[in-house]
């Protein structure tokens, strides 16, 4: 109680005297010049954090902790798809991001100038990230399991002047060539870059374009010995671009900054994640997404923590891989995703149990609504708290959790907990704009200006858009809003009960996608739903549900199909009432996602509907909408 009372007067201050607050935590990372101004909030929503201080990020993440870590395991390699396994110490890590910037600057990359990074999780692309952080370049990290038209476009949107990327990524043992789609990627697009820096893993052979490529081994070796200081930049100089995951259409190009991103991420090693410098984080994430960025790379490097970087998938060779991981590097913070703990609810627990892992703090999960069942699951299996993240590519860092030492008691399963330092969260009504004070009203989730530091500075090059976008939905106001939509407890604690654009209005009653998902998950042999708002004429919408089931083979004719059917309807009819119960609950083996893992809501409507499920680059598996459409005809 008096940790939450704590907390509660660590929020309020955040709020209310923003300024020293964020000077405080501002001295967790070097300066090279103090800032003159905590916060410049002159031009709203613009927020410019820091102004006046010079920093560096690859400073922060690497070079200061040379003093007193250098031989102290900085990023772990681990990869189950090439079975190689190589730690690098601060100092070696130190030594490889300089001979990677220097690549960079011979290539002609300078201050300012955008580098896309198009590779599989290897330690290259972690060196090219700092690198480019290193010499002021701005990077953009592509998803490697991108294809070449969405490559392409984000090539067009950054103009890079160079490509770091290699010949091949693999996936469940199966070489995924990079190059064919880099090359065609290039062709596509209108924007050309000068040079493409070549990792070659000897995974996929590769045609060399003359006079465009360069060979990073052999130009490794040319600069072994060259040192590249780092550039010590504004604050709020561009430290990266980077896009949504684009589940609700074409994705955002979001630009982060430097100082107050450095800030932000120290502070939540602190206050969110407990990590200790010396420590291991492990992060399951993809450099490709926030997460990545945040918590991969830049955020445990920050804090003098070891990160691990995993290449592979979370089943092979077996389910215990990642918890083989923390006993061997003793693993104090694990960072994952609700979709990864589904894959693993379906083996034995036995993987979890054969190891060691009392090194284990917490575990967070992020990046779509963690459901009862799944939370409860993985929390009585590992036995330590799990803490579910509510954040966004456009912030960075958690706008909901639990802080500041919390314990497994502190959980309510099905809620990311309470608004994070620095974030004035409010609920707003939809339609009126008006804050929703009390306890348990559904409302937008919504961001009262300014944005703390480490958020979206804007949108790369459109500030137009971030203004239009982010700030303008709620009448009469000027509030960033998150488009989720979301409910507040008596004590604080907030559900996310969807996306704005995925509330179903149902004879004039709104729910949330979330609060039908979450009570059909709860009978037994659910593994995962997705419930859809469809177009009615008599009620205007209704609910249609898509499950994939535990055990498929349970579906042995048309009356267990049935049967099912009729118990998952009930149960939303116990739990929500009839307003709620989907009209139809149809069972497919796999449900479309994104690359990242979640739920294409708004593609599985336009199918139900007839309508065409647009952008659909960011899909993972064609085949699980292919199976939705088919149910359909
Ligand atoms: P786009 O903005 O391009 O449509 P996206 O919103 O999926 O894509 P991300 O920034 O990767 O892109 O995801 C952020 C969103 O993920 C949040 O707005 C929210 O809808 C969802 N989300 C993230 N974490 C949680 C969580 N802990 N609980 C519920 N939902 C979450
Ligand atoms: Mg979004």
């Amino acid at each position: 109680m008096s940790q939450q009372q704590n907390y509660a007067d660590f929020h309020r201050r955040s709020i209310e005297d923003r300024d020293a607050f964020w000077n405080e935590q501002a001295q967790l990372i070097d300066w090279k010049q103090p800032f003159s101004r905590v916060c410049n909030y002159d031009n709203p929503p613009f927020a410019r954090w820091f102004e006046g201080g010079l920093t560096n990020l690859c400073h922060n993440a690497v070079d200061r902790h040379l003093k007193d870590r250098a031989d102290q395991n900085a990023l772990i390699f681990v990869s189950t798809e090439t079975d190689v396994e190589h730690v690098y110490s601060f100092r070696e890590l130190h030594a490889e991001v300089q001979r990677m910037a220097a690549i960079l600057q011979a290539q002609g990359v300078s201050k300012g100038d955008r580098v896309l990074i198009y590779m599989p999780m290897i330690p290259e692309a972690a060196f090219a990230m700092l690198a480019c952080a290193r010499i002021g370049a701005i990077h953009s990290v592509v998803f490697g399991g991108f294809a070449s038209h969405s490559l392409a476009s984000r090539i067009e949107d950054a103009s890079p002047v160079a490509i770091v990327s290699a010949d091949a990524g693999s996936r469940g043992g199966k070489v995924v060539p990079y190059k064919p789609l880099l090359d065609e990627a290039i062709r596509l697009s209108s924007h050309k870059p000068a040079k493409v820096v070549m990792v070659d893993r000897g995974l996929a052979g590769f045609e060399r374009v003359e006079g465009r490529d360069v060979d990073y081994g052999q130009a490794r070796i040319e600069h072994m010995e060259t040192v590249v200081p780092c550039e010590w930049v504004d604050a709020t100089h561009p430290s990266y671009t980077l896009y949504t995951s684009g589940t609700t259409g074409k994705p955002k190009g979001v630009q982060r900054d430097t100082g107050g991103y450095a800030v932000a991420l120290a502070a939540s090693m602190k206050h969110i994640y407990m990590g200790e410098p010396g420590e291991t984080y492990f992060s399951t994430s993809d450099i490709g997404w926030v997460v990545g960025h945040s918590y991969i790379i830049y955020g445990p490097l920050i804090g003098g923590m070891a990160t691990i970087m995993y290449e592979g998938l979370p089943i092979r060779p077996d389910a215990g891989i990642w918890w083989s991981l923390v006993e061997k590097y003793k693993v104090s913070v694990m960072f994952s995703a609700p979709t990864a703990v589904r894959v693993l609810k379906k083996y034995d627990s036995s993987f979890i149990k054969k190891y060691d892992l009392s090194s284990l703090k917490a575990l967070f999960l992020a990046g779509e609504p963690l459901d009862e069942p799944t939370a409860q699951w993985i929390s009585s299996e590992l036995g330590k708290p799990i803490i579910d993240n509510y954040w966004q590519t456009e912030t960075g860092w958690p706008i909901l959790s639990l802080c500041n030492g919390v314990e497994k008691a502190d959980s309510k399963f099905g809620s990311p907990g309470k608004a994070v330092y620095g974030y004035n969260v409010k609920l707003l009504d939809d339609q009126t704009g008006e804050e929703l004070k009390g306890g348990n009203q559904k409302g937008v989730v919504a961001i009262e200006g300014p944005l703390p530091p480490g958020c979206m500075q804007t949108v790369w090059q459109d500030d137009d858009r971030f203004v239009n976008t982010y700030w303008s939905s709620v009448p009469g106001k000027m509030v960033y809003s998150t488009f989720d939509w979301g409910i507040r407890d008596d004590d604080g604690y907030y559900f996310i009960l969807g996306r704005t654009d995925d509330v179903i209005n149902v004879a004039g009653h709104r729910l949330g996608t979330r609060e039908i998902e979450e009570s059909i998950s709860s009978h037994p042999q659910i593994a995962e739903v997705a419930v859809v708002g469809v177009a009615d004429q008599l009620k205007g919408q209704v609910a249609m549900a898509f499950a994939v089931l535990k055990d498929a083979s349970l579906l042995t004719d048309e009356a267990a199909r049935l049967k099912l059917e009729g118990e998952v309807m009930k149960i939303v009819d116990g739990q929500l009432g009839a307003v709620a119960r989907p009209s139809r609950v149809q069972f497919v083996n796999v449900l479309p996602k994104t690359r990242s893992g979640k739920l294409l809501r708004r593609a599985i409507q336009a199918v139900c509907e007839g309508r065409d499920p647009g952008d659909l680059t960011t899909m993972d598996d064609p085949a699980a909408l292919q199976q939705i459409k088919d149910l359909q005809a």
